[in-house]
């Protein structure tokens, strides 16, 4: 999954950066959600206090992260970026959370990957801005409460059911990012080549658009290989003929799936008779780990109508039958 998935390249991160919305307006498409956090944002603002705290959650690349920047920019607040598995210790939780400004935004991604013990400690930090901490070791060690100052932590995770009840419970703010309309990736590809610099015809963008998996951060990155094939084909033009050209070279078909996306589905239908097949033994098959399957490629697939996901498993559906060119069989209801 090089092109598309992880693997990010740091020349892709650099650009990354200097791509990413700042403001609520540059912040295409989520219209739901723009407008909720647009109203919630002005009225803490007004009141002078720290926003609500803010569960977000959706697949990777739809904006999480960017929407936590935003927030804070539009709060005229600092950001502190971390995430669940690099907060290894309650101290180092304690840390961050003491060293915050009044009103400031702390972002945790993959909240859901927090160890239990944290976890713990987040649970009075968010209700009471207070922890419990321990000073010195056996007999002696004692335990105190620091007061914090108010502020907002935004946590995002893929899925909401990751969390517990407990954690989930303690966000005033839930908000569900959804996979991105053609309409609307082909304006972020439009916005990102006009800040790259990227000379790319709307036509091109919108073959780019289509094919991105509703995805943003899969969007740009496309968009990036595109330039270099145009630079190097086609004197430095994206048109739609350029645009297609290039995505076949990325064996990127024309309903933006990739290898892996075609073998998921070859392997439901080859191995598996169309399902229905659980997902352990799917991501067996296919070697991949469980949580890729589930978190980066099924929701897309299951979002466009190739995979139904039922008690007994996944199936894929006629539609998947007739985008790999299979026969579509004749099931028995019975
Ligand atoms: P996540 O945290 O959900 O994995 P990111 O916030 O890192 O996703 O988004 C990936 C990239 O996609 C960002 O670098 C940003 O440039 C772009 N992006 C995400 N959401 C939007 C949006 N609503 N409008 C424009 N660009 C976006």
């Amino acid at each position: 999954r090089s092109i598309l998935g992880a693997g990010a390249t740091r020349e892709d991160e650099a650009l990354e950066a200097s791509i990413r919305p700042q403001r609520l307006d540059e912040y295409l498409g989520q219209q739901p959600v723009r407008e909720q956090l647009g109203i919630y944002i002005e009225a803490a603002r007004a009141r002078g206090e720290a926003l609500d705290h803010v569960l977000i959650f959706g697949p990777p690349g739809l904006g999480k992260t960017t929407l936590s920047h935003v927030i804070a920019n539009e709060l005229g607040v600092n950001l502190r970026v971390t995430s669940g598995p690099v907060i290894e210790k309650a101290g180092d939780l304690a840390a961050l959370l003491t060293n915050l400004q009044p009103h400031d935004v702390l972002f945790i991604d993959e909240i859901h990957r927090m160890s239990p013990v944290v976890e713990e400690v987040l649970y009075p930090a968010m209700e009471d801005f207070q922890i419990d901490i321990m000073i010195g070791e056996g007999p002696a060690a004692r335990s105190i409460k620091l007061d914090l100052p108010p502020f907002t932590l935004i946590g995002a995770t893929t899925r909401a059911g990751l969390l517990t009840a407990p954690l989930r419970d303690r966000f005033g703010i839930v908000q569900r990012l959804e996979f991105y309309t053609p309409e609307e990736l082909t304006k972020i590809v439009r916005r990102s080549a006009r800040i790259l610099g990227i000379d790319c015809e709307p036509e091109g963008a919108g073959e780019i658009a289509r094919r991105a998996r509703g995805t943003p951060r899969i969007a740009n990155r496309l968009l990036r290989r595109v330039r270099d094939y145009a630079q190097v084909k086609a004197g430095g033009r994206i048109d739609k003929e350029v645009a297609q050209a290039a995505m076949a070279m990325l064996k990127v078909d024309p309903e933006g799936f990739d290898e892996l996306d075609r073998r998921l589905l070859n392997t439901i239908i080859g191995h598996f008779d169309g399902g229905p097949v659980g997902v352990e033994s799917l991501a067996a098959s296919l070697s991949e780990e469980r949580g890729t399957l589930e978190d980066v490629i099924e929701p897309y697939l299951i979002q466009q109508g190739f995979l139904v996901r039922t008690a007994r498993g996944r199936m894929a559906t006629p539609k998947a039958y007739r985008h790999l060119g299979l026969t579509v069989p004749a099931r028995d209801t019975g």
